[in-house]
């Protein structure tokens, strides 16, 4: 191959390429894109070489389930994540913050526009409200010819919505994903969405007759009992082509929040204070330990999915519950270890296994053509997935960032987040 000057090689102990694992291999970036990824001893002498012994190379991370506030845009980055796809926001502003996101130190952004939800939506900052079926096709088609990359339905559309909905987005040329309750994730996977989140509608499949509330089902100590119809109803999501984003860095942060576990140092240090404050929870024991046993049931039924190879992605849910980004999808992905995975699984979720799920053929592999995005992280992450990572490179469209630095800015995080459609949601829940 013809390489000019201003090409860079790159090579760590290991190269995890989004499917495999290479050693003495380098990748080559030039400009925004990826050259080739080639043996070292087939590098000409004369291209610049950038050697990381100890660490290993991963593709840019994708966080398949956020919604995104512009501070965290390097804390992403520094936490080596340079895809995320923003799951309901304000639809113009997301779709502005989508246009902009190279001239900021941001990860790419791929957008499901609003909340699409009845009426009244249960974030009204970050929703479309709708009425009737009518309204729901509107909703979906009006969303679609905004521009969006997904569809998202939230949690109080009708049940006879969906397929309407569902088939709306599909002649878009758009798949849809469902916050499930209350119908269930049966009724929306016969009705023909394409992926559900945080394992949500479960409790109405598992459990038709479950006592009131969500949190106090998952965390309800009969919920074991229903090991025989989880299993049954994990069948049934594996014979409908569904994919599972359960989003348990989420559920995990929820009792360590309110136990002596404590949030993370670096949750209270990188993020915003007082949206940390809004966006968190006291301590509160009992409460801690219902969230725990309704952690520990999501792990468990996560699991039974996995063991029916259902596929399944990395989504953090941040800021959500008061957690950080990126860090928090490392810890997804050790979530999804914990229900099942093996790291380099976990690794491919949140990479090539995204990238397939959202048709973006130049993410989430490093491989000729690909676009530029890598994380230099110490240490094997495709034999363990470390509690804290440390990336020491972030490489995004080729513009490379040192993740210390994107920790310093983000520490001086800008007030005007309290204007975003996130920040002004936050600020209502509060005041209630
Ligand atoms: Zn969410």
């Amino acid at each position: 191959m013809s390489l000019d000057t201003t090409t860079t090689a790159y090579a760590a102990d290991r190269i995890f390429d989004g499917d495999r694992v290479l050693e003495g291999h380098a990748i080559l970036v030039e400009g925004a894109r990826i050259k080739g990824v080639v043996p070292l001893a087939d590098l000409p002498a004369t291209i610049s070489l950038e050697q990381h012994p100890g660490c290993t190379l991963i593709p840019g991370l994708i966080d398949t389930h956020m919604h995104f506030m512009r501070w965290q845009g390097p804390v992403f980055l520094a936490y080596g994540v340079t895809t995320v796809r923003d799951t309901g926001n304000d639809l113009a502003w997301i779709l502005q913050c989508r246009d902009e996101w190279s001239q900021h130190a941001w990860p790419r952004i791929v957008s499901l526009g609003p909340l699409l939800d009845g009426t009244p939506p249960a974030h009204d900052q970050v929703a479309h409200a709708i009425a009737d079926t009518d309204g729901a096709v509107a909703a979906v088609r009006d969303t679609a010819a905004a521009g969006v990359d997904g569809i998202k339905l939230y949690a109080s559309i009708a049940a006879e919505w969906i397929q309407p909905m569902t088939e709306a987005s599909h002649a878009a040329g758009l798949k849809v994903s469902m916050h499930c309750l209350p119908h269930g994730v049966l009724v929306a996977g016969h009705a023909g969405i394409d992926e559900f989140y945080h394992l949500d509608g479960i409790l109405a499949d598992v459990w038709p007759d479950h006592p009131p509330g969500w949190l106090h089902v998952w965390g309800h100590p009969d919920f074991d009992k229903t090991w025989d119809r989880q299993q049954q109803v994990a069948d049934t999501i594996a014979s409908m082509d569904l994919v599972s984003t359960p989003t348990l860095a989420y559920w995990d942060s929820q009792w360590r929040i309110r136990s002596a576990a404590g949030p993370y140092a670096e949750e209270q240090l990188y993020m915003p204070a007082d949206l940390f404050t809004w966006a968190a929870a006291k301590p509160d024991a009992e409460l801690g330990a219902t969230w725990q046993r309704a952690w520990e049931a999501a792990l468990r039924f996560q699991g039974l999915l996995l063991d029916r190879d259902v596929p399944s992605l990395a989504g953090s849910d941040t800021p959500c519950g008061g957690i950080l980004p990126g860090q928090s999808l490392w810890r997804e992905l050790k979530m999804l270890v914990a229900a099942g995975q093996k790291p380099i699984e976990a690794l491919r979720s949140a990479t090539s296994a995204a990238a397939d799920f959202l048709e973006r053929p130049e993410l989430g592999r490093l491989r000729q053509g690909a676009v530029a995005d890598a994380a230099i992280v110490k240490g094997d992450p495709t034999a363990s997935i470390p509690d804290q990572p440390e990336v020491t490179k972030t490489i995004r469209h080729g513009v490379t960032y040192a993740p210390k630095d994107l920790l310093k800015a983000a520490e001086m995080a800008d007030p005007a987040w309290r204007h975003e459609p996130w920040g002004r949601q936050f600020k209502k829940v509060s005041d209630r």
